[in-house]
């Protein structure tokens, strides 16, 4: 989605604050805080300017974070978005191995992480030597094996496989490959989906996103004996047993061209808190119910510190040649699959 960068009377304290009190967080989003955000708001679409530089968020970002965004959407389409556009530096709101993606399909321009402490329990549940192992001993058993790595890994594990995919494509992309064997890294409830989706046979990792995998069956029924006329969207990061109760099971920008196009009106949206902040943002007219998590990692991301990247030109993501073309190759073939 590409936001308009000039300034906008959204960027005035006062017309923040009535615009973030949508989201119901009254301690967070006070007169105050918005004041103090306007003021970082402002610097940095200065900043912006001077350093033609872009900003990138990610769904599951804070909502403060939305107003200085070029682009707002899911890792793999913010990467390739800033394929398309002429800027020299990127400044990547979301979590470590998303900023890397951007850096990988963008190696001439300079990519910048507000925080480095920005990781993910999911993409830090695989390294390139584990896998590479375990790709050993399972070929001894399955000599045509194939690895299909989640977007959701770092650059190292990328180059150690054969194919990437993202949690829109997963079952297409395993289905189009010619290997009847696949090792799907790192997450193990969405190779569950996938194999619940596909006749090959599915070994999966012993990985999971600890946000969507403390989401219990229990508390979606919760909402629905309350609210039974409400819409389930689930993210297949999930429990199974959370899938098997859910209208669709998509990807977060799957989730926002879903609700936008719904006739439906009122959706409970099982996935990180922040897609739901950016739809009630977008969707005014429309009502989501969160039964989510917050992520701790996406969390540490802020304004201030988006704003003193730009100023110091801070956290800058530097890839080894060899592992960013080993990674790009593997994302490069999902192009071609997908
Ligand atoms: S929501 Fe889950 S997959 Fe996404 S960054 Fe947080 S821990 Fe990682």
């Amino acid at each position: 989605m590409l936001i308009d960068s000039k300034p906008t009377p959204e960027a005035d304290a006062r017309s923040l604050y009535r615009r973030l009190a949508r989201l119901g967080d009254a301690h967070t989003y006070t007169a105050e805080a918005c004041a103090g955000f306007a003021g970082d708001i402002a610097t940095i679409r200065r900043l912006k300017r001077e350093r033609n530089a872009l900003v990138l968020a990610h769904n599951y970002q804070r909502p403060e974070i939305f107003e200085v965004a070029d682009f707002i959407g899911d890792s793999l389409e913010l990467a390739r978005k800033a394929t398309k556009v002429d800027a020299d530096v990127i400044v990547f709101c979301g979590v470590h191995f998303m900023a890397e993606s951007a850096k990988i399909l963008n190696p001439e321009k300079t990519v910048l992480l507000p925080d480095l402490r920005a990781g993910c329990s999911l993409a830090e549940s695989v390294t390139a030597e584990r896998l590479a192992e375990r790709k050993a001993e399972l070929k001894q058993i399955y000599p045509d094996l194939a690895v299909v790595a989640y977007v959701n890994t770092t650059a190292d594990v990328k180059a150690e496989s054969d194919v990437c995919c993202t949690s829109a494509n997963a079952v297409k992309i395993v289905n189009a490959l010619p290997n009847r064997h696949i090792l799907f890294v790192p997450d193990e409830n969405l190779a569950s989906y996938v194999q619940q989706n596909t006749d090959k046979k599915v070994i999966a990792w012993d990985g999971n996103c600890y946000v969507h995998h403390q989401i219990t069956p229990e508390e979606i029924l919760a909402v629905k004996a309350k609210l039974p006329h409400v819409k389930v969207l689930a993210h297949p990061e999930c429990r199974a047993d959370v899938l098997a109760l859910a209208d669709a099971v998509m990807s977060t920008s799957g989730m926002v061209d879903y609700a936008a196009k719904s006739a439906d009106r009122e959706f409970l949206v099982v996935t990180e808190c922040g897609l739901s902040d950016r739809l009630l943002l977008e969707l005014p007219e429309k009502k989501f119910y969160k039964a989510c998590k917050l992520c701790r990692y996406m969390k540490m991301i802020t304004l201030a510190d988006t704003r003193a990247a730009l100023e110091s030109m801070r956290h800058e993501i530097v890839l080894d040649e060899q592992v960013r073309r080993g990674a790009e190759r593997a994302l490069a073939r999902m192009l071609e699959l997908g």
